[in-house]
């Protein structure tokens, strides 16, 4: 028996001409015109002759069809989602997040937070003439000590000198050690510095072995110090 096409027209009844195939979506019987097909255009560019390479499929024309508007709406979804996703790593773990968040997770973790001093040399002029220098500390804020994060260095000036990067014992000061302008522009100076233990006086110390503005915490870092802020706060394992 000559199975005909099962694929309901616009009238509501089946299409009836002879089967070529069944779908294997829905188990419809297809003719020809019925069968589904996919069409992939070729050509080289704007303005160049293309053409539809069409590829026939196993299923019904109305199948293929759902099954392409699905496909469609997958890759449109899946992009919204990756969108989503790369603005949410960008808030989490990037410049956003420690200007904005970092201090926030830290203090609503109860995250302990160390005093930091800075070391400063005073010249003291002798009662009888002369003069010595006595080393100074002075207490700047607290901080959370974060690890050691790379660093740069331009010792440019006018005896030269060499660039450079190392990796340092840095700390998030809890507030910033200087008010920001408004036209605050993304140093991170004032947000985080270099510390050192000092064993002696059981205390951390500032580090500023270089001209405040040429010593900067490396901008590739922000993501590892974002990752180091959002362990300490216990956010992530
Ligand atoms: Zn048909
Ligand atoms: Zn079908």
């Amino acid at each position: 028996m000559k199975i005909g096409c099962e694929v309901l027209l616009a009238t509501g009844s089946e299409c009836g001409v002879g089967a070529i195939g069944r779908c294997s979506d829905d188990g419809r019987a297809f003719c020809m015109t019925h069968q589904g097909r996919t069409g992939s255009w070729f050509g080289m560019g704007v303005g160049t002759p293309q053409w539809q390479v069409q590829e026939w499929s196993d299923l019904c024309a109305p199948c293929c069809e759902r099954r392409e508007t699905e496909a469609r709406k997958r890759a449109h979804d899946q992009e919204v989602e990756d969108r989503r996703l790369a603005q949410e790593k960008e808030t989490r773990y990037g410049a956003a997040y420690l200007t904005n968040s970092a201090r926030q997770d830290l203090i609503a973790a109860e995250v302990p937070a160390v005093e930091i001093y800075s070391r400063k040399h005073e010249v003291i002029k002798k009662l009888f003439g002369g003069q010595r220098t006595v080393e100074r500390t002075k207490f700047q804020g607290n901080g959370w000590v974060l690890g050691e994060f790379v660093w740069e260095y331009q010792n440019r000036g006018p005896y030269g000198g060499t660039d450079g990067t190392e990796k340092v014992l840095t700390a998030l000061l809890c507030e910033d050690l200087m008010p920001r302008p408004e036209s605050w522009n993304g140093s991170w100076n004032e947000m985080f510095v270099t510390i050192a233990k000092d064993a002696e006086r059981d205390l951390y110390v500032m580090t500023g072995k270089y001209n405040w503005s040429s010593h900067q915490i490396k901008s590739s870092e922000m993501y590892s110090l974002s990752a180091a802020i959002r362990q300490r706060a216990g956010m992530i394992a």
